[in-house]
């Protein structure tokens, strides 16, 4: 699933407020996964120069929204699930996405 495209390319997007993207895309290319100082992932986003072009605009890996294929196939719905750790806790935040006539 490709996020946008949302901030300079398409300032109407729903994502943006106030001339950002709430969603904080576009990400930033990374050689390897990390924890930030916050406690939430950082993921691997590799610049193997791929795109995709979604109405005039080409998007890469800086757009992919991170993705549970089990969550997706059992639940036939995209699942946003991101761990964070801060002072020894665990949350887990979660958005779920479904048709309405699946609700
Ligand atoms: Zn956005």
């Amino acid at each position: 699933m490709m996020h946008g495209p949302c901030g300079e390319a398409n300032i109407y997007s729903p994502c943006m407020h106030e001339k950002k993207c709430t969603k904080h895309f576009t990400k930033k290319f990374n050689t390897e996964t990390t924890i930030d100082e916050d406690g939430f992932p950082i993921y691997k986003r590799r610049d193997d120069g791929r795109q995709i072009k979604k109405g005039k605009t080409n998007l890469d890996n800086r757009f992919v929204v991170p993705y549970n294929r089990d969550l997706l196939v059992k639940f036939q719905a995209h699942i946003n699930v991101e761990c964070a750790t801060c002072l020894g806790q665990s949350n887990i935040y979660s958005n779920t996405f479904t048709k309405a006539s699946t609700m």
